[in-house]
């Protein structure tokens, strides 16, 4: 049985998603202030992932994250450069774009900016003073959690505690209860702005994930994702503004948080440097090492990063890839009955992945697999055809991790070089072999060698 731990419970429940097997998936995204860091890389590589893996396993994940385009943050740092807010916060969207491809992570379905819902923030806002659970005072539109009897359901708490990364409760003198937080705020001279029923403002934070889910999914869905440093106030708000606005609960039905990820045991800050963001990891290593590294631990664990964990990580890799390339070139056509038993580890994969998506136990499996293969392989004594479907299997599992064959997945491919490989296609097709070596030439002098196979053409690089 599919089975997933709901933060929600604090157990793991039996995986049913709301209707046969259609999953609504929202991940809060970043606010765009500042590049991202390898922590944020944590999360999204873990969403990715079991994105990935739900849709191999044929349920339809439609995969929504918002984008924090206007927040406090966004103004202060626009502040301190001296650049227009949009122009800041749309410069690190791109970059948070830019990571996020380049760590293949692309399972995302809509990406939705906060700016570009203000009606359904305006909206959410308005029927929640209906309500009675919010109230004007001098600098913006509160919510009132006194009213709201499940505050702290999800977290088990209802005020702020010291090791809350992201406390964005805001204070105000007229507060009614001091865990209120803000829903739509007054914009001071100079500050961006939007026109309401109230006064020019901007959104809080936590009104934006519940307007944009509202306006895609509806007011119930089926998995909320995000860091665990967002359960409180982050994800406990929500639920207290759309299980008032619609009336029905849950909000949502299963809760998935990652765990924290630290830098040779301590948080990373800017104040401490040792502060790695994306960029700066990918300029030293390959992606690839990343998604493995995140990947061999439990998604809900702490991981410490640190240089002997990533050598050690970049030694897994070699492993698989001389493993792939004796497999790839492993010809030994023995007529005997296959002494592979494949099934066991695509079954023991299998078991692991649907129990909490057990990413670490199922690495472990590869390299059993590994293993025995390679003992196989010296040995002469693994079959032609058992190495095809070593390979076959790899592939699968690789569609949901992507860290094995990751070379042939980031390869830029020029567009020159591609006319130039179907300009030989044409003379070799017209029996102009001439022609045809004399554009391997060229082909092998921009680094790339053209093989001809039964599909057609295939490029590597040399
Ligand atoms: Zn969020």
């Amino acid at each position: 049985m599919f089975k997933v731990y709901n933060t929600l419970s604090r157990k793991k429940e039996a995986f049913r998603p709301r209707k046969d097997k259609k999953v609504n998936l929202f991940v809060c995204g970043p606010t765009t202030y500042d590049h991202s860091h390898i922590g944020h890389a944590r999360t999204y590589i873990v969403f990715d992932m079991i994105t990935k893996y739900l849709r191999q396993k044929g349920y339809d994940v439609f995969y929504l994250q918002n984008i924090t385009d206007i927040d406090d943050k966004i103004i202060a740092r626009a502040k301190e450069e001296k650049v227009f807010w949009e122009t800041l916060s749309r410069k690190f969207e791109r970059e948070y774009l830019k990571d996020m491809k380049a760590l293949n992570i692309n399972s995302v379905s809509k990406y939705a900016g906060a700016t570009a819902h203000i009606k359904e923030i305006i909206s959410q806002v308005k029927r929640l003073l209906r309500k009675s659970f919010a109230y004007q005072i001098e600098d913006g539109i509160y919510y009132d959690i006194s009213k709201f009897k499940n505050y702290g359901m999800l977290s088990r708490r209802t005020v702020l505690q010291a090791e809350d990364a992201v406390s964005r409760i805001d204070e105000a003198k007229e507060k009614r209860n001091k865990g209120d937080f803000c829903l739509w705020k007054k914009s001071k001279p100079g500050e961006p702005k939007w026109r309401s029923p109230w006064f020019f403002g901007r959104p809080g934070w936590h009104i934006e994930d519940t307007a944009i889910t509202e306006k895609y999914f509806g007011s119930q869905y089926d998995i909320h994702g995000g860091a665990r440093d967002l359960i409180f106030p982050h994800h406990e708000a929500e639920i207290a503004q759309m299980e008032v606005i619609s009336g029905k609960k849950p909000m949502v039905k299963y809760w998935l948080h990652t765990g924290f990820l630290t830098v040779k045991g301590q948080k990373m800050a800017k104040s401490l440097g040792n502060f790695i963001t994306i960029k700066d990891f990918l300029k030293k290593h390959s992606a690839r090492i990343l998604r493995l590294f995140v990947l061999k631990t439990h998604y809900r664990s702490p991981i410490d990063y640190n240089e002997k964990e990533i050598e050690q990580v970049k030694k897994q890799l070699e492993r698989i890839d001389e493993f792939v390339e004796k497999l790839n070139l492993s010809r030994s056509n023995l007529h005997i009955l296959s002494r592979f038993d494949l099934q066991k580890f695509e079954k023991e994969f299998e078991r692991v992945m649907e129990d909490n998506f057990n990413t670490p136990k199922a690495i472990a499996a590869i390299f059993e697999l590994v293993n025995k293969g390679n003992s196989l392989i010296d040995k002469n004594k693994l079959t032609y055809n058992d190495a095809k479907n070593i390979l076959e299997f790899l592939r699968k599992i690789d569609k949901v991790f992507n860290f094995i064959f990751w070379g042939k997945l980031k390869e830029k491919i020029p567009h020159e070089l591609l006319n130039l490989v179907k300009q030989r296609q044409k003379y070799r097709e017209q029996g102009n072999w001439q022609k045809a070596d004399e554009i391997r030439g060229k082909i092998k002098q921009m680094g790339y060698w053209v093989e001809d196979t039964k599909e057609g053409p295939k490029i590597k690089k040399i």
